[in-house]
């Protein structure tokens, strides 16, 4: 949500919200780390997939 938000700012702000004059787009691009550390989204998806239904969709 944090990040649809910043993402609709960075919208708003037009140009401006691209440039290092606004704090939306660094914003934007720590929350979009979420998705990545201490495991990927991806990943996350697959383990709780497998914990749910017992069957395993990757390898490694
Ligand atoms: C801001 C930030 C801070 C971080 N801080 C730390 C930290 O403090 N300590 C630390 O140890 N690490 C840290 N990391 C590293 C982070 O934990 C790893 O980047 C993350 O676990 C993903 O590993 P990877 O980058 O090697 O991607 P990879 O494992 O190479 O994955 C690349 C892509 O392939 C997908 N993928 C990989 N394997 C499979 C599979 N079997 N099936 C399907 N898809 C797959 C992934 O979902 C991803 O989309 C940090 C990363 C970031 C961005």
């Amino acid at each position: 949500m944090a990040l649809e938000v910043a993402r609709s700012m960075r919208s708003v702000l037009g140009a401006n919200g691209i440039s290092l004059e606004h704090p939306v787009f660094r914003h934007m691009v720590n929350l979009e780390s979420v998705f990545t550390y201490e495991g990927t989204h991806e990943i996350h998806t697959l383990v709780v997939g497998n914990d749910i239904t017992g069957l395993s969709a990757y390898t490694g």
